[in-house]
């Protein structure tokens, strides 16, 4: 689960990580009053869960009342890159002397958190570590032994950071490491980690994920979700109790099991496709979460073609044709559908899905010969579309 900002920022100060003060508003009058609480110059910045605001426009600088009131009215209800802004965060104005970078995520590989620090901050990382690979220092930390004062110290000594500053820069980057392992983070990102003019380190931006699975652990966490930022398929889906991750592609896959579902993915690919969603129906899906499943998809204006892999065990096969053919006259879809089903009660499946006969709808016998005959529909229909 993503943190916006501001949400990111409350959670490092309750960890003693500095930040500059601030509130969020979600109207222009509520952004007014809180630059007027604040004080002048202040930042007015987009609350969305994308990066790049500021290249964007999404963050600025207010030197009185008016400018504040301009730019609330300028961000607030901006898209960035398809997200939405709902609100916005005004926080006093930092005196930015230097830019750092730091971020800890999971290295999986390694079996342990990394952190990664850098000097060359408030830039794109990505061209930071593709170019100037040295520039990025990182460490591995031992979970059982957790971050020593040391390893922060090293960080910002092997980046290069200004003398003065290596023994606050080390204690900050100390206490992003509680924070990540208290909250049961999967990323902590601050990009920029400042130095003030006065000398003082301080976190300008954070970006969290939290582990999603975690949160029956963190009440006050699980209360951070931002309903009005999610996708609207990953939001359709979740209210639905269907796992549901979206992809950049334009083939709509269903399965039952995640295994299978990764499969249809790999065979998708490898028949020269790009998958548009991952939807999982789960073990034993009746008829009406497959109608609710295919809503979901479709409601992807970007899908051309749909893939049905089913491998009935406990998923009985004429349940899923039975769902199949109500979501047809529910939901109407205008492309191509490739169904292959085979396991428990496929005859029956498949005779159901005959004696329909569904506009547009192709049954094949293998998993590879269904993903062919997809990709071949999606980019058939793509071009009369
Ligand atoms: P992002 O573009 O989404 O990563 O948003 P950031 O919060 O990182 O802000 C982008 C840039 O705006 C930072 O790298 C800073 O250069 C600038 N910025 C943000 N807040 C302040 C501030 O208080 N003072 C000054 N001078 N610049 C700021
Ligand atoms: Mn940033």
């Amino acid at each position: 689960m993503d943190l916006l900002e501001y949400q990111g920022k409350q959670l490092f100060a309750r960890h003693g990580i500095p930040v500059p003060s601030g509130k969020p508003a979600s109207t222009v009058a509520d952004a007014v009053a809180a630059a007027d609480e604040i004080g002048y110059p202040c930042v007015v910045k987009a609350q969305v869960l994308i990066g790049g605001r500021g290249k964007a426009g999404g963050v600025k600088l207010a030197k009185d009342r008016a400018e504040a009131e301009q730019y609330a009215t300028d961000i607030l209800g901006m898209d960035i890159k398809g997200f939405t802004v709902h609100e916005v965060w005004i926080e006093a104005a930092s005196d930015i002397a230097s830019e750092y970078y730091a971020s800890i995520v999971f290295d999986r590989a390694a079996k342990a958190p990394l952190v990664m620090f850098s000097t060359k901050g408030g830039m794109d990382i990505e061209a930071v570590a593709e170019e100037t690979p040295e520039a990025l220092v990182r460490i591995h930390v031992d979970p059982l032994l957790g971050f020593q004062d040391f390893h922060g110290r090293r960080l910002a000594f092997e980046a290069g950071v200004d003398a003065d500053v290596v023994r606050p820069v080390g204690a900050l980057l100390s206490k992003l490491y509680d924070a990540f392992v208290a909250e049961e983070a999967m990323l902590v990102e601050v990009n920029p980690l400042i130095v003030t003019g006065d000398r003082d380190v301080k976190a300008l931006d954070a970006k969290v994920t939290l582990d999603g699975n975690s949160l029956y652990r963190h009440p006050d966490n699980a209360g951070l979700r931002n309903p009005s930022q999610e996708d609207e398929q990953e939001q359709m889906a979740h209210e639905r109790g269907l796992t549901y991750v979206k992809l950049d592609g334009d083939i709509g896959i269903l399965g039952n099991g995640a295994g299978l579902v990764m499969s249809t993915l790999d065979v998708v690919a490898q028949a020269g496709g790009s998958p548009a969603n991952f939807l999982d129906a789960g073990g034993g899906s009746k008829a009406d979460a497959i109608v609710s499943a295919v809503e979901v998809i479709l409601s992807d204006t970007k899908v051309r073609a749909v893939l049905f892999n089913i491998f009935g065990g406990i998923t009985r096969c004429d349940e899923v044709a039975k769902g199949l053919i109500e979501a047809f006259d529910v939901v109407k879809p205008t492309v191509p559908f490739v169904v292959r089903l085979d396991g428990t009660n496929d005859v029956a499946g498949r005779q159901l899905l005959a004696d329909a006969s569904l506009p547009n709808v192709h049954t094949e016998a293998t998993m590879l010969g269904a993903a062919q005959k997809v990709v071949e529909l999606a980019a058939a229909h793509g071009a009369a579309a």
